[in-house]
């Protein structure tokens, strides 16, 4: 059975093609842009091509992320609080916790041993924290985001950023960069005031150990780094934590596909 999981998030969209007992046959990953219908169709091919597969042998397509509800080809569509809940479990049963930071927004979600949602926090509306915080830092750096984290490695001294805000902190960034700070240290500094803006977050919620985390921004080994030293534990991520919601996707969309061919079995079975 082939299903399918779509994630339209704020920054990226990303496909997921699921094959029997839930193996990944492909994936696809592109920005969103300002046309969400368009882009999942799109992901969603790529996603197939990738598989090497057809999307006639597709049973289910599930979407999630904040343009979940625009693509009127899905069957259903469910919250990434879920789907990344349902992603993440079925990479690490024993994760408790799951941190996910996409785009525009921070998440802690408590799970339970079946991957229920138990409890859940959310950032508030400002982009604090998150993956657009750490694009509009690379940018001040005249970095590219994915190098973020092998620069914050290199880092000699510790720098306290202070501002959180977004438009502050990136002028905060500027004049340290004008004072001669090195980039590495700012880097770092950067990647310190994420972590700790993250476990004030998890604290919000009485969260529980294995943690794992997921989105975009798990992909930041730097980041990564200073959450584990702060959190003083190893962080679950798989290799490939930015499509675990529309993985999760595509599982509940295996769910619901079973549930569907067995009531239709039960219906045939009936039948006089
Ligand atoms: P959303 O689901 O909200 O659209 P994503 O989970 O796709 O967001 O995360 C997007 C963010 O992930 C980007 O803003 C970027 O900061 C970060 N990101 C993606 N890939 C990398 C990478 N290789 N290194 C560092 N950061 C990354």
């Amino acid at each position: 059975m082939m299903t399918a999981g779509i994630d339209i998030g704020s920054a990226t969209t990303k496909a997921v093609v699921l094959g029997d007992e839930g193996i990944l046959l492909g994936y696809a990953v592109k920005p969103t842009g300002g046309n969400n219908r368009k882009t999942a169709e799109t992901v969603l091919e790529e996603a197939l091509g990738n598989a090497r597969v057809g999307r006639d042998g597709v049973q289910q397509i599930v979407t999630t992320g904040y343009g979940r509800e625009n693509i009127p080809f899905a069957n259903r569509h469910i919250t990434e609080i879920t789907c990344h809940a349902m992603g993440v479990h079925s990479f690490f049963p024993e994760a408790r916790t799951i941190l996910d930071i996409g785009g525009q927004d921070t998440k802690g979600i408590q799970i339970d041993a079946e991957g229920k949602v138990l409890d859940f926090v959310m950032n508030d509306k400002c982009a604090a924290g998150t993956g657009r915080f750490l694009d509009v830092m690379a940018h001040a750096l005249g970095m590219k985001v994915e190098d973020l984290a092998t620069v914050s490695l290199q880092a000699t001294s510790q720098i306290k950023i202070s501002s959180m805000c977004t438009v502050f902190a990136e002028s905060e960034v500027v004049s340290l960069v004008a004072k001669g700070v090195p980039t590495p240290d700012i880097v770092r500094g950067i990647h310190q005031a994420v972590a700790e803006r993250s476990i004030i977050l998890l604290k919000k919620l009485r969260f529980a150990q294995p943690i794992a985390m997921s989105g975009g921004v798990a992909n930041n080994k730097g980041l990564v780094s200073s959450l584990e030293e702060k959190l003083e534990t190893t962080l679950k991520i798989s290799e490939h934590p930015q499509i675990m919601g529309a993985f999760g996707a595509a599982v509940l969309a295996q769910k619901s596909a079973r549930t569907l061919r067995s009531k239709s079995q039960q219906r045939d079975a009936e039948r006089p």
